[in-house]
């Protein structure tokens, strides 16, 4: 079986007494993308600076398709592209001078050089921004330039720190079809962002740090759809009539409870994992003559659900012991 794209194994990164990063294991399958999620200070950074083999770990291994970054250092810069949030641009350095200065120090001569520069600057949409001086473009425009540097190589493995920042509607909206693309060309991404809702729609999975530590990784659908955090799933439900008629409805239900009256209906929670529970719900309030409008599954969005994480692990943490009366 081959290797996963990354994997990280009992990871930890001290600062002095700061510890950066604690503890964190995951695994992400090659051809996936996978959103890195968490708040200032978490330690995303510190984690993609070490799988970029920028930064060595305390404690613990990571990988990337096999090969350990403190062992083979060279071998996972071959495969992996890294997209910092910030990087250095040149005076005097025309966006085609900064991707062929790049294109050179990767060891690229002649006529391929040409062809790899031509290839990222036609996929990150730079060619009728050839001339421009490289230390005065936009930040989209900066943002497609970094992606391009770091595709130069065709790399495995993209590595994206915090690629949305500051980025208008638009220039988002075109960075997610690029890394989309990316992504069906069978590229693992790994990509930060504080921009949740954003991430949900284009990962495949979701992996949240909290102080250092993983506190959840899984697939976005099921995080917007609260499976795994509380039981069943809530269903918006509209109807003609009185709205009053759903509640009066729900009560005579067992796996059906009512949370909260609407307009023209409300909605319930079916206290079901299992889907097909939902179109039994359906098909009865149809037999019983709800005339049924609107049915469909709530999701919640991807704020919520990382809160809900945070707030489950403080309600679990044991209290510290009461002081002794004196
Ligand atoms: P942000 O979203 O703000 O970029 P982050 O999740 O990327 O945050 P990191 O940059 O990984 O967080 O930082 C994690 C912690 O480690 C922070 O408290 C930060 O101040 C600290 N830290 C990071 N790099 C260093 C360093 N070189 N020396 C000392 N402390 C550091």
């Amino acid at each position: 079986m081959s290797s996963p794209a990354i994997r990280v194994q009992n990871l930890h990164r001290y600062f002095d007494q700061l510890r950066a990063v604690s503890g964190v294991s995951f695994e992400i399958p090659s051809g996936s993308v996978c959103g890195f999620v968490g708040a200032n200070g978490a330690g995303k950074t510190t984690t993609m600076r070490i799988l970029a083999s920028l930064d060595y770990p305390t404690i613990g291994t990571a990988e990337i398709c096999g090969h350990d970054i403190v062992n083979y250092p060279a071998k996972v810069r071959s495969l992996i592209g890294w997209m910092p949030d910030h990087f250095g641009k040149y005076d005097h350095m025309t966006v085609f001078e900064y991707l062929d200065f790049y294109c050179r120090a990767l060891g690229y001569r002649g006529k391929e050089r040409l062809m790899r520069i031509q290839e990222v600057m036609e996929f990150t949409d730079l060619i009728p921004l050839t001339d421009r001086l490289s230390d005065k473009l936009s930040k989209g425009m900066t943002q497609r330039l970094g992606l391009g540097r770091a595709l130069l190589h065709d790399p495995q493995v993209l590595i994206m720190d915090e690629p949305a920042a500051g980025l208008d509607p638009k220039a988002r909206v075109e960075l997610k079809h690029l890394i989309r693309v990316l992504a069906d060309e069978g590229k693992t991404i790994f990509i930060s962002s504080h921009i949740l809702s954003e991430l949900g729609e284009m990962c495949d999975s979701l992996l949240f740090i909290n102080n250092g530590q993983i506190v959840h990784h899984g697939d976005s659908e099921s995080l917007k759809h609260g499976t795994g955090l509380q039981e069943g799933f809530i269903y918006d439900v509209q109807i003609l009539g009185e709205a009053q008629a759903l509640s009066d409805w729900a009560v005579l239900h067992p796996k059906v409870e009512f949370m909260e009256q609407r307009k023209h209906g409300g909605r319930i929670r079916i206290t079901s994992q299992d889907p097909s529970k939902s179109a039994e719900v359906l098909r009865m309030m149809l037999k019983d003559g709800l005339q049924v409008i609107e049915f469909h599954r709530e999701e919640r969005n991807l704020e919520d659900a990382f809160i809900d994480i945070l707030g489950q692990l403080e309600s679990n943490q044991t209290p510290p012991p009461l002081p002794a009366t004196v």
